[in-house]
């Protein structure tokens, strides 16, 4: 009855289970204060809650702009980036989509997903991006998928090297989910290219990965054709609360970020000759330490493929990173490299 190309695909793993610190999905570790809760749940209580949430998301949409300066018509929210991203594959003209791996695995999956053929143009030896390359691969491409900072090697693109992909004019999704821990964002320049779109989310800095809202900047054409073509009602009354009121409060997520920059920059010291440079709320290890602090308690993200014996390691609290920090050395000391 199931179709052998579903049958194809492996259900999204997660590790489960009582461990002590989970540093795995590159979350916020801190969750909101409760009394920006108690603001949201004031929000929550003049809701109709019978009523279907507003058909494309104005009011949030509203927020975001004015929070950009821009004009709502060049803002789209979606129940997680994962599910503008889902749109993004198909939503262009022409033959394929291009990724640059290793990097996040949804853009392949919703290609696969419709049956669109990948072509992979895999980042340079430093985890940079080769723009010449991409541009020569994309001549009918009809979108790029391009993640920066990227997961999950933690590093920025070089400017100049996007650039010259946005000069194919082919369309361009400037993944910058972490954008917040990098101190920059590219999303100026979807005044000068019209090609580009800028894909953020409120999962990471914003400590909102459970409520669900990602959002692009792009221009209006884009963004009016994603409309025509999205899931009616998929950004709930409750989720555009949180957004609004979290946005209130960037003073608040300024001060966070900066805490796990500070703490990131502290495991990268400890670790240094194993580690790379992030700009994102994670860290690439070369260390395979994945089953030893597991059984510590410790659960990481373990990476294959070209990053085989690497570790992905979200930064955690203080004190996580503290027992993250001694299980490392351990392993260290176990394997004789410390
Ligand atoms: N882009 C990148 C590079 C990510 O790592 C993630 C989350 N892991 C997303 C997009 C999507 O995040 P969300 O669906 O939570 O907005």
């Amino acid at each position: 009855m199931i179709r052998e190309f579903v049958k194809s695909f492996q259900p999204y793993k997660v590790v489960e289970g009582n461990y002590r610190i989970w540093l795995d999905k590159n979350e916020n570790p801190y969750d909101l204060p409760g009394w920006v809760k108690e603001e949201i749940f004031e929000e929550l209580k003049d809701l109709s809650f019978n009523r279907y949430p507003h058909i494309t998301s104005m009011p949030v949409r509203e927020a975001i702009a004015d929070f950009y300066g821009l004009s709502p018509e060049n803002v789209a929210v979606g129940n997680g980036g994962d599910e503008l991203i889902s749109y993004l594959v198909w939503l262009f003209e022409g033959e394929q989509v291009v990724t640059t791996p290793p990097s996040f695995g949804m853009y392949n999956f919703y290609a696969k997903l419709n049956g669109i053929p990948v072509v992979e143009v895999p980042l340079l030896e430093d985890f940079t991006i080769d723009g010449d390359a991409i541009a020569e691969r994309s001549k009918n491409a009809r979108v790029i998928f391009i993640a920066s900072p990227n997961n999950p090697t933690g590093n920025l693109q070089p400017e100049a090297e996007i650039i010259k992909v946005l000069e194919t004019g082919r369309p361009v999704v400037l993944d910058e989910a972490y954008a917040e821990f990098a101190g920059k964002s590219l999303w100026r320049l979807i005044e000068d290219y019209p090609n580009l779109i800028v894909l953020r989310t409120f999962s990471k800095a914003f400590s909102l990965a459970g409520v669900r809202t990602g959002y692009l900047l792009a221009n209006e054409e884009i963004v009016d054709a994603l409309y025509r073509v999205k899931s009616p009602f998929s950004v709930g009354v409750m989720t555009m609360a949180a957004v609004k009121v979290v946005l209130r409060h960037h003073e608040l997520v300024e001060r966070r970020v900066a805490k796990i920059i500070e703490e990131r920059e502290r495991i990268r010291k400890a670790f240094r000759e194993f580690t790379y440079p992030s700009d994102a709320n994670f860290l690439l290890m070369r260390l395979n330490a994945y089953e030893f602090l597991l059984e510590k308690g410790i659960v990481v993200r373990k990476l294959s493929g070209r990053l085989d014996g690497h570790i992905r390691v979200t930064v955690g609290r203080k004190w996580e990173n503290r027992e993250l920090i001694e299980a490392l050395r351990e392993f260290l000391e176990v394997k004789g490299c410390g």
